[in-house]
């Protein structure tokens, strides 16, 4: 997720991340501009002065500056320079600092442009958060005034296939890679592959629900050298399509006013398949730290678990605040022991952020992890 900082009412164009890393510590990354003058973030510098200015206002402490190298372009960032504190004058003043940045910046972008390369201007700021008490991601948000970046342009750039598949009639429509570059603009050369197109488990949703929210599933044919997208009326074992599916044909359902009186036949016998499945490992001496921990009640609603389990104990489940697939990790500051119904809400609930919230401030140990893109 991606925010940009508001000055009274007005959105100033320059992308940031940032992370609460500890009890009261967080990361702030503004992303580069790159080398296209087309591109987003047109407003870097200034947005960088006003990001500088309310860590004074607010008293928050810069402890680190870093650069970040390379192309890598998600978290957690691997070529990071990191910047002597002592080499800066005036950490003070705004704008001294983003110049003297500024300039330190342009001679990493020496070292790393190459023909067709992008200068990159990313910098990450480590601050200190000064009030009292654990650090939550709405106080960083409130405080510095970050506001959410809808769409980034990268989510929206296949809605024209979407727009295009919710128009067609048949079960099976094939595209090449020209077609459909002349609907969403250019695609990367990894797109002539069955991943790009596929991608198991929600990885890329941001692309694949274009064609899964109008009832297509989507394959490479590399015969034909075109994508196939079939209308995904079939049962499916992937947990994500599934969803989806149900989700498409609820709306069919609705849709049709006789929907319910005339029920689908399903399957008498329903076929097994053999599936590669994407899974984050877990380690069991997590699990086994917080099941002791929570002595059979859940660390929510502070209920007993609701049964006797086979193993003679209160049924209790292990939740992670921020799932594994969403880049939270695999520790006791990020696992809770939870009874199934507070279990349940946590995934489902309409105010599972409300109650996320709760957890994170009334069990001490945990963190309020970021969303970290693995994709
Ligand atoms: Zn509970
Ligand atoms: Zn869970």
């Amino acid at each position: 997720m991606f925010f940009k900082l508001q000055n009274n009412d007005v959105e100033i164009d320059s992308k940031f991340e940032y992370w609460v890393c500890g009890r009261r510590r967080f990361e702030v990354c503004q992303w580069s501009t790159g080398g296209d003058k087309k591109r987003a973030n047109k407003q870097y510098m200034p947005a960088q002065e006003l990001l500088l200015q309310r860590f004074n206002e607010f008293g928050m402490k810069i402890e680190t500056i870093a650069l970040v190298k390379g192309k890598k372009q998600s978290q957690p960032y691997e070529d990071v320079l990191e910047i002597d504190l002592a080499s800066l004058d005036g950490l003070q003043d705004p704008r001294a600092l983003r110049i003297q940045i500024s300039k330190l910046t342009k001679d990493v972008d020496r070292d790393t442009l190459k023909a067709g390369g992008n200068p990159t201007r990313k910098v990450l700021f480590g601050i200190k958060w000064p009030g009292e008490g654990k650090l939550l991601d709405d106080d960083v948000r409130n405080a510095l005034g970050f506001s959410p970046v809808a769409y980034s342009a990268n989510e929206t750039k296949y809605s024209p296939l979407g727009v295009y598949l919710a128009s067609v009639q048949t079960d099976i429509v094939s595209l090449s890679l020209e077609e459909i570059g002349e609907m969403v603009g250019e695609l990367p050369k990894s797109a002539a592959s069955p991943q790009f197109w596929a991608n198991a488990q929600g990885f890329h949703w941001s692309r694949r629900r274009h064609w899964l929210s109008n009832g297509f599933e989507a394959f490479w044919n590399s015969k034909e050298q075109k994508v196939r997208f079939v209308r995904n009326n079939l049962p499916t074992d992937d947990a994500t399509l599934f969803k989806a599916r149900v989700e498409f044909e609820r709306k069919r359902l609705k849709a049709q006013g006789k929907g319910l009186d005339e029920p689908p036949s399903g399957r008498a016998r329903p076929t097994i398949v053999k599936s590669v499945i994407f899974r984050y490992q877990r380690s069991p001496a997590i699990v086994a730290w917080v099941l002791e921990k929570a002595t059979g009640h859940c660390e929510a609603c502070s209920k007993e678990g609701p049964f006797i389990s086979e193993k003679d104990e209160r049924y209790l489940e292990v939740h992670h605040l921020r799932p594994l697939a969403e880049g939270g990790p695999d520790t006791i500051d990020n696992a809770v022991a939870l009874c199934p119904d507070c279990h349940r809400e946590l995934h489902f609930g309409i105010e599972r952020e409300m109650k996320r919230d709760g957890l994170l401030k009334k069990v001490d140990r945990l963190i309020d992890h970021p969303f970290r893109d693995r994709g």
